[in-house]
């Protein structure tokens, strides 16, 4: 699915100073794993979610995605990956204040210029009910609780039918029903093929993940 080949990333802070967050990545993910990636605070783990998920492009080095040389793609074709194949997940749910949990989960059909109407907003309302909240589809975001909140857009990154889905600690700060709710999604989208790459300091939730890659200082150890 993944693929990394001495990858590095740098960030440039100004004209003398970078911040190596990635070195000599080496690395393959294949499809239908669930991987999850640990690691101290500040050890480049978002950095690596970024470039896997192709928000983000290496400063050397090379990836495939699903067997396609992507180190090279123009913006215009990452930006169709992404949106087609990629469902992400981070720990602030930045959902639409003005839409309904359903109108939000169906949002990546809109931005991606297919939403087919009723039909799609039924698959929302199902994939509302995966996550618990079948009575709940036509909140607006604040009549929701944070953890409801944060279910609403992982049902909204499953909407698109992701090959990946990327979460970047999504349970964070997340009580533990509301964190267990996700972790099970999560397995059941793996048991039907799904590669889930997961971003987490939490060492129960790797019980979770048929592998843990654990970075520190940039370096895959
Ligand atoms: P983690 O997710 O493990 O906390 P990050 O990938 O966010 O780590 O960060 C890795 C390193 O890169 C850190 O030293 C961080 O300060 C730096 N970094 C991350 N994003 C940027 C950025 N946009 N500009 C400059 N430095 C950054
Ligand atoms: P938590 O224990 O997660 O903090 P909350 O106290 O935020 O829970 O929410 C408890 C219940 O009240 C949830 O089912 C949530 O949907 C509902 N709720 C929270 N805020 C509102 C609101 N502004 N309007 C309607 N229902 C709300």
């Amino acid at each position: 699915m993944i693929r990394l080949k001495q990858v590095m990333k740098s960030y440039r802070l100004s004209r003398e100073h970078t911040v190596q967050a990635l070195h000599e990545i080496d690395l393959e993910i294949k499809t239908g794993e669930f991987v999850s990636i640990v690691g101290p605070s500040g050890s480049g783990k978002s950095t690596f979610l970024a470039l896997v998920g192709l928000l983000d492009r290496p400063s050397e080095g090379k990836m495939w995605f699903a067997g396609q040389d992507v180190t090279d793609l123009s913006d215009r074709a990452r930006t169709a990956i992404r949106s087609e194949r990629c469902g992400f997940i981070f720990q602030f749910p930045s959902l639409i204040p003005t839409l309904t949990a359903v109108e939000n989960v169906v949002l990546p059909k809109t931005l991606s210029g297919r939403y087919a109407g009723s039909a799609d907003l039924t698959r929302g309302a199902e994939l509302l009910a995966k996550v618990g909240l079948a009575d709940k589809t036509d909140r607006l975001p604040y009549q929701l609780s944070g953890g409801e909140q944060r279910r609403v857009a992982m049902a909204r990154a499953l909407m698109n039918e992701p090959e990946i889905i990327l979460a970047d600690e999504p349970t964070g700060a997340l009580d533990d029903e509301n964190a267990k709710v996700m972790m099970d999604v999560f397995k059941t989208m793996n048991q039907l093929g799904k590669t889930i790459l997961m971003v987490t300091h939490d060492q129960q939730l790797t019980a979770y993940a048929s592998r843990t890659i654990q970075i520190r200082d940039g370096r895959v150890v």
